[in-house]
């Protein structure tokens, strides 16, 4: 698949770092969107459009939700200041009890402004980060999406709110184990928990409108780009490092690849069972 969307640099930047990779092209100019560390401009995407009074357009909750002030607060205050405007992601997020998805000796912390850790070396992303994602993704209800990187479960539950049908992929059993139970309980039917190495996406499922990778890349799984549906969307963070990694969208534009640059990102890296290359 050839690109577009840059306009500099030899096609050597593209070239394979080892099987099944593709090095990304140092920058595209005209389609930098960075705003700030987390949080980018949205003028061309027609799907978002800024929320207009919160409070009445939220859901009212159960009142004896004793989490039910702070998710309000994360989908009210949190998201809104790191420039999350699509309504369904913030509605979406509105109603999935973060406070599930976390050691219950977290649960206090499920909403404050971080990522919080799960076990297993591993974190639930902060809850603007996982936001964003979705945000990028363009989700209008009836796309078929896979999550690379399900660990604790919550993007996978959100996703099921923003999809039709949403497969997440975990590599560590007992994480993948964890997040199947969560989303069981939570009553959640559209969202299934595979374990396996994401870098080769699941090729069963596939083609996917969107392609959301919730760890750190060193370079984009070529797998992952053959995964993708037609005007697909795969969302990834890529970088040299894990605290150096920048969000690209890419999106499949008859059999080329629009590629987009949204901010500065830390995440836990992506392991590919393949060994050497990522
Ligand atoms: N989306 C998650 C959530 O809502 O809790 C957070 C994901 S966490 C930041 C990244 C996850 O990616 C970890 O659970 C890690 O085990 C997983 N991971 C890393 N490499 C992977 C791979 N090759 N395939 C599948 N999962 C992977």
């Amino acid at each position: 698949m050839s690109y577009i969307g840059y306009t500099g640099r030899t096609p050597d930047c593209l070239s394979a770092n080892g099987p099944g990779y593709q090095q990304l092209p140092f920058l595209w100019p005209g389609f930098v969107s960075r705003d700030e560390t987390i949080g980018f401009h949205a003028e061309s995407d027609n799907r978002m459009s800024a929320p207009t009074d919160e409070s009445d357009r939220l859901p009212k909750g159960d009142p004896h939700d004793p989490f039910a002030a702070a998710r309000r607060q994360m989908v009210e205050v949190q998201l809104p200041r790191h420039g999350i405007v699509d309504e369904r992601v913030i509605g979406a997020m509105a109603v999935v009890p973060r406070e599930e998805f976390v050691p219950a000796s977290l649960a206090e912390s499920a909403y404050v402004d971080s990522s919080l850790p799960i076990g297993c070396e591993q974190t639930i992303s902060q809850p603007c980060v996982t936001a964003l994602m979705c945000e990028l993704a363009r989700l209008a209800g009836d796309e078929r999406v896979l999550e690379v990187g399900a660990g604790s479960g919550y993007g996978a539950a959100v996703l099921s709110h923003l999809a039709a049908d949403v497969y997440a992929i975990e590599r560590i059993g007992q994480l993948a184990e964890r997040a199947r139970r969560r989303l069981q309980r939570l009553g959640i039917s559209n969202a299934t928990v595979v374990l396996g190495d994401g870098t080769r996406g699941l090729p069963a499922s596939a083609p996917f409108d969107a392609i959301l990778v919730t760890a750190g890349a060193d370079a984009v799984p070529t797998a992952l780009v053959d995964q993708l549906a037609p005007g697909g969307r795969l969302i990834i963070p890529v970088g040299p490092r894990p605290r150096d990694l920048t969000m690209y969208r890419f999106t499949n534009e008859r059999g080329q690849l629009r590629v987009e640059e949204f901010g500065s990102f830390a995440f836990v890296p992506l392991v590919s069972d393949d060994g050497p290359g990522l």
